[in-house]
């Protein structure tokens, strides 16, 4: 439960980007670069990418409305505002 008091899906709401999974390869041994003899990669485990996600409120059409967006977008956000100002 967020503090909201709603179950809200981890999704920017401006680009559509959420969680993704992808694995954990755990490298065991010491590298060739550092005079081992190599590494070998152990179990693979699943895991997931949470995406940055940050609350703001952004005004569209007069009308202001707190948007959970990814820092991508927030920085896409905060140059646009820079260069119209
Ligand atoms: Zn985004």
């Amino acid at each position: 439960m967020s503090k909201f008091g709603v179950v809200m899906s981890r999704k920017c709401e401006i680009c559509g980007r959420g969680t993704v999974s992808g694995q954990n390869a755990p490298r065991k041994g010491l590298p060739k670069k550092k005079g081992g003899a190599g590494v070998h990669i152990g179990v693979t485990t699943k895991r997931t990418f949470k995406i940055n996600l940050h609350s703001k409120y952004i005004e569209s059409n007069g009308v202001r409305k707190k948007t959970r967006l990814c820092t991508r977008c927030l920085r896409t956000l905060t140059r646009k505002a820079y260069l119209n100002a």
